[in-house]
């Protein structure tokens, strides 16, 4: 089935509640994208699903809209699970469906992923939660110490299914799915639809129906242009474009770890705050590159495909694509990141003659032809420096000492008289607030931090930035 085939893509020609209409409306959701037009009818009426669309085409809300329907909030017992591959994208859904569940009664959504201590998310579950989301694995051992029971699932998601395949959680999925019950609903997401996906929902659909919309579909929002290099320059040119181009922010895209860490030197001797984030990272450093990137305290993440799996960056004016991936499919999804919505999209691509077999297959599967600028015809523009508008402070102390995001709000612009409009986004995570303040105030605001009791209590207070310099 194909977006075209849709009926209406209208929220309000679905059975939900008024409150669910609503919260729709209060998140700038008015119309379904494609894939929920699709899927929605069908799934709310109770239907087993696999759906296939490409990233960022909202398959989020096409699953959590039908899993809250089901819920009951007047029971508390685990009714619906999500499993996901990775703790970025449990935490990304976590945040949707609380989102989407605002206006519903007090609904409780626990995530559970590896990288987090086993105890506290125990004592979570004892307290009772009605959604829980998180990677097979962690699930798997939930299970294992009976801290989790489904004897009450309603329905069971299994979103990035692909992606959870090709990081060998199938045995971790099989085993989950079978202690469910089996008069559940099941929904599979996925962004392709290799032959391993097929053999899942054989084993735990019953009767899907199948939906998809095309990969390629909106691939004409992005304005995608190609240049020329060789890998003595492939680095700086990356410098040059960010220059011409000035986006707001950017990833780009390393097929391998090492060339993501010289791509940060070489941005970082330019200037450019760029972070790295690759498999090598430990969770909580990948955390911290996180929310910087998304507090615009970092203008560029350099990522490979394996560490940017599942992420959901909103408004990302850029890909760069520092090499050409040997996947096709791959750069689809690539480049698929920027111009989501009604924005446009800007993908800057560059190759180099070794590489242009890749290209040719890019080409073929986007059925159209590159365009190539000379890299030489690009200038800088403007002469204001690159610079991120934000930097970050992190706090020593986190949710662990009940410090709220408004305590830490509070005493920038109380005692230590910033404004409010120089504080950006605030963070806080079981140990460790962190917190954006503009570039110009950040160290000011430090100094102030170090001084105020936040919570009644002394903390400590520094710039991420210079905590990076010390470790080099
Ligand atoms: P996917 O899982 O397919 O990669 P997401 O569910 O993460 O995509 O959605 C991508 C973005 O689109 C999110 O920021 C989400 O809030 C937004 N979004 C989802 N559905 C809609 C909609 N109907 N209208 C507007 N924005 C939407
Ligand atoms: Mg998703």
């Amino acid at each position: 089935m194909t977006a075209s085939s849709t009926p209406s893509a209208d929220f309000s020609s679905l059975p939900l509640s008024a409150a669910m209409q609503e919260t729709l409306r209060s998140l700038g959701y008015l119309a379904m994208t494609p894939i929920q037009a699709a899927s929605l009818p069908l799934t709310l009426a109770g239907q087993d699903l696999i759906a296939q669309a490409k990233t960022g085409s909202g398959k989020t809300a096409a699953f959590a809209l039908p899993l809250l329907h089901r819920l009951d909030s007047r029971e508390l017992s685990v009714q619906a699970m999500v499993l996901c591959p990775t703790r970025e994208l449990a935490d990304q859904v976590c945040q949707e469906i609380r989102r989407l569940a605002r206006l519903e009664a007090n609904i409780k959504v626990l995530t559970l992923c590896g990288g987090s201590p086993i105890r506290p998310q125990a004592e979570s579950l004892a307290f009772g939660a009605h959604i829980v989301v998180g990677t097979p694995g962690r699930i798997m051992d939930h299970l294992e110490r009976d801290n989790l029971d489904l004897s009450q699932l309603r329905t069971l998601v299994l979103d990035e299914a692909d992606r959870m395949l090709d990081m060998g959680f199938h045995d971790d999925i099989v085993k989950v799915a079978r202690q469910c019950p089996k008069d559940r609903q099941t929904l599979l997401f996925s962004a392709t639809y290799p032959e391993g996906i097929a053999q899942l929902s054989k084993q735990f659909l019953r009767n899907p129906k199948e939906v998809k919309v095309a990969s390629t579909h909106d691939a004409a929002k992005i304005r995608q242009h190609w240049f020329q290099v060789d890998d003595s320059t492939r680095l700086d040119a990356v410098t040059q474009l960010l220059w011409h181009f000035r986006p707001a922010n950017a990833i780009a895209f390393c097929n391998t770890k090492q060339q993501c860490r010289d791509l940060v030197d070489v941005l970082t001797a330019h200037g450019i705050e760029a972070l790295a984030l690759h498999g090598d990272l430990e969770q909580r450093d990948r955390d911290q590159v996180l929310i910087q990137f998304a507090n615009r305290s970092a203008t560029v993440l350099v990522a490979t495909d394996v560490a940017a799996r599942g992420l959901d960056i909103a408004q990302l004016e850029a890909v760069i694509n520092v090499d050409v991936t040997p996947d096709a499919e791959v750069h689809i999804h690539r480049i698929g990141r920027t111009g989501r919505g009604d924005a446009e999209g800007l993908a800057l691509n560059l190759a180099s003659m070794d590489e242009m077999g890749r290209v040719g297959k890019i080409e073929q599967l986007q059925g159209r032809e590159s365009q190539w600028t000379p890299l030489d015809s690009l200038h800088a523009s403007g002469t204001e420096p690159l610079h991120a508008p934000m930097v970050t402070i992190q706090i020593l102390g986190g949710r662990k000492e009940k410090i709220r995001p408004g305590d830490v709000l509070g005493a920038l612009t109380g005692a230590a008289g910033f404004e409010g409009k120089q504080i950006g986004k605030i963070n806080v995570t079981d140990f460790h607030t962190y917190v954006a303040v503009d570039r110009d105030i950040g160290r000011q605001a430090v100094a102030k931090l170090n001084t105020l009791p936040l919570k009644g209590k002394k903390v400590k207070a520094r710039l991420l930035m210079d905590l990076r310099q010390d470790e080099r």
